[in-house]
């Protein structure tokens, strides 16, 4: 049974394992098709795929772009890329950057509420020195004793309005699916759910994600429940968009979810993975 899951991280991001342990542990769990999307970094799909040979599973090359949109952090991942195209290449250089310099504001906010060496640490965490993300400054909390777990270090730290967090500028959206788009890939908006934003808002986030050439929406993930998922499946019917399935898994004992252990799509939401699979026509 075809088992697709489009939407997971490794060590080259803020995951746990390496993209072959990623790879190896999805497989095992049955998922027959997997695509590595770690934040702003492209740098795990060859090992990934490797991997997927070995493992004898359909491998897809993504990626996911950390976005402004007014107020909001979202999310975007690109499926199917070109990992190699200037534009997507030079694109999250320039995210990537951002992020050390943000880190290091990071670091000097928790050392204000006594938690000292915290962008060293989370540098320490970080085996791609390039992506230092809030996870990696919660489980250097978390070895310090600041707190019991990761989700705890988020309630507590990193996220608004608490001493941690850091107001940032990533890429603007028509930014990130101008580069998406550039590498031939499928733009998808991940985990819509997760944005706290209301109705009209979501609705011109999404009016703008279609104008700018968004194709996708992660309709089912780990952190979406039901009624989200049944939310996300009338847009995507309603705009005609296509849907995609990811677990967005970071690493064992961290997500609620494991590769491939999601929910099936709703009844007639589009498949994103039609797109490079159309379905036999008879
Ligand atoms: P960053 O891109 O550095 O802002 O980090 C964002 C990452 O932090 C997300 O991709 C998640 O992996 C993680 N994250 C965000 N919010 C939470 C939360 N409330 N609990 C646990 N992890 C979170
Ligand atoms: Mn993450
Ligand atoms: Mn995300
Ligand atoms: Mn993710």
């Amino acid at each position: 049974m075809e088992n697709i899951d489009l939407h997971n991280h490794s060590r080259v991001s803020d995951g746990l394992l390496s993209p072959t342990e990623l790879v190896r542990l999805a497989a095992s769990n049955g998922v027959t098709t997997l695509s590595l999307t770690d934040h702003d970094d492209v740098g795990g799909l060859a090992e990934a795929r490797l991997a997927a040979v070995e493992a004898g599973i359909v491998f897809i090359n993504g990626v996911e772009i950390s976005v402004t949109w007014g107020n909001h952090t979202v999310h975007v991942v690109g499926l199917n890329i070109d990992p190699t195209h200037h534009v997507l290449v030079e694109g999250l250089l320039q995210i990537r950057q951002g992020r050390v310099a943000r880190a290091k504001l990071i670091g000097d906010e928790l050392a204000k509420v006594g938690i000292a060496g915290a962008f060293e640490g989370a540098l320490k965490f970080a085996q791609n020195p390039n992506i230092i993300a809030r996870p990696h400054f919660a489980r250097y909390i978390v070895e310090q004793g600041h707190a019991k777990n990761v989700s705890q270090v988020f309630k507590r730290y990193l996220i608004k309005g608490k001493p941690g967090f850091v107001r940032h500028r990533w890429a603007d959206l028509s930014e990130a699916l101008h580069w998406i788009r550039a590498a031939q890939g499928i733009p998808v908006l991940a985990h819509p759910g997760r944005y706290e934003m209301g109705k009209a808002k979501m609705e011109s986030l999404l009016d703008e994600f279609v104008e700018f050439g968004g194709l996708a929406l992660e309709v089912v993930t780990s952190n979406h429940n039901k009624e989200e998922v049944e939310i996300f499946a009338q847009h995507v019917r309603k705009r005609n968009l296509l849907a995609s399935r990811g677990s967005d898994f970071h690493g064992p004992g961290e997500s609620f979810c494991e590769p491939g252990k999601l929910p099936e799509l709703p009844y007639g939401c589009k498949p994103v993975w039609q797109m490079w699979s159309p379905p036999s026509t008879h």
